[in-house]
């Protein structure tokens, strides 16, 4: 029996969206940049893709931008924007992907900008008032801060968010990567500058994403030596990719409902389970609260081996992904429960469930999650 729990990792890929690439791979080979009937096959290909995507969001065409994926569409967006736009001050947390943290730390060293991280609380959602703080007595800021942390779920209420970035006209980057073709979206009702997508966290290909960025901005692309993007992305377009990411993306959306109940159910069971069947049992985050119904990160309670426990899941077959709060600072460990001052002593682990899960897969990890602490 194997179990793949690591979805935030990333997905399989979706069948349906295999058969909407081949074609493209086969035998739509031309290069969309060029004028004659080869290149305007692909062209046509890809600029379908972008309006199947932006009608989703119900945001325009223009503000799709494709990428290598969501690190490099959180790089534009932070890049890009506090270069040129003269920003001094820019928020973020200490529990974003390190494709937010590192950039906003390097960008800010050499640009010179200021970096203030926003308070959080024990289960990691973001001090509000702190926010507001930050921005009143700051100059216009940059503002990046996840929609969903992809270790321990934490959701931020990205309205308001908005809405109080747009009070002190700060500009406003959220790394969606891990709520895109999750959540639906409307962003033509959200006070966003930028969002982040990565096709293969919701079962599409590898190595292709976009940057939403709201029409009323403008950056310089950060790769130079080609017009692609309307001038916001330079280098031949991953056509196949883009295919492959409408594709796993219609489809997310127009089952989006479905899948939220049937993976909601599997994690509710495991959290039950857990908690029947291993004394001492947490949490990271907060689960039960306004969080990701893809991801629970499990707190496990001290034990000498439980160093051990991800190598024995592994042997048996079961996929997550694990670490612990790094107590030196230095160590190896999870920012993210550094971030949160999770109990360094404790073993955690992040299980992380995609519409492909089954029940059976859950059933497996709990039987043998509750058998290594048995045995130990
Ligand atoms: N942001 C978050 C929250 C993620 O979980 C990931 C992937 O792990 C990324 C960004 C990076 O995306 P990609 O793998 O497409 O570069």
């Amino acid at each position: 029996m194997k179990a793949y729990l690591d979805n935030a990792a990333t997905t399989p890929i979706a069948p349906e969206v295999v058969q909407e690439m081949i074609p493209v791979m086969q035998d739509a080979f031309g290069n969309p940049s060029s004028t004659h009937a080869f290149g305007r096959e692909v062209r046509a290909k890809i600029e379908r893709s972008r309006r199947s995507i932006a009608k989703m969001l119900n945001v325009t065409p223009g503000e799709i931008i494709f990428t290598s994926g969501g690190t490099e569409a959180d790089n534009m967006a932070i890049r890009c924007s506090l270069k040129t736009m003269g920003l001094k001050h820019a928020i973020t947390t200490d529990i974003e992907h390190h494709a937010v943290l590192d950039t906003m730390e390097d960008v800010c060293r050499l640009e010179g900008v200021k970096l203030s991280k926003v308070r959080l609380d024990e289960k990691g959602y973001v001090d509000m008032s702190h926010l507001e703080e930050l921005l009143k007595n700051n100059e216009r800021s940059f503002v990046s801060i996840m929609h969903a942390n992809n270790e321990i779920g934490n959701k931020i209420d990205l309205a308001a968010t908005g809405d109080l970035c747009e009070k002190y006209d700060a500009i406003f980057h959220s790394d969606t990567v891990q709520t895109m073709a999750h959540y639906p979206f409307d962003f033509s009702q959200l006070k966003i500058h930028f969002a982040t997508c990565s096709a293969h966290k919701f079962h599409g290909p590898k190595g292709i994403g976009f940057l939403y960025m709201n029409k009323g901005l403008n950056i310089p692309s950060m790769l130079t030596g080609g017009g692609q993007e309307r001038g916001m992305r330079a280098g031949t377009e991953n056509v196949y990719g883009i295919v492959g990411l409408a594709k796993a993306m219609e489809i997310a959306n127009s089952h989006v409902e479905e899948h939220i109940e049937h993976v909601k159910g599997l994690k509710f069971h495991m959290i039950d389970q857990l908690e029947a069947q291993i004394p001492g049992v947490k949490f990271n985050g907060d689960p039960k609260g306004d969080a990701l119904y893809t991801v629970l990160n499990v707190s496990l309670p001290p034990n000498e081996k439980s160093g051990m426990l991800l190598f024995n899941l592994d042997i048996m077959g079961i996929a997550c992904s694990g670490g612990s709060a790094c107590s030196s600072g230095a160590s190896l460990g999870s920012h993210v429960l550094g971030g949160i001052h999770a109990d360094p002593n404790r073993q955690a682990i992040r299980f992380s469930f995609s519409r492909y899960t089954t029940k059976e897969e859950i059933d497996y990890a709990i039987e043998k999650l509750v058998a290594f602490y048995k045995e130990h």
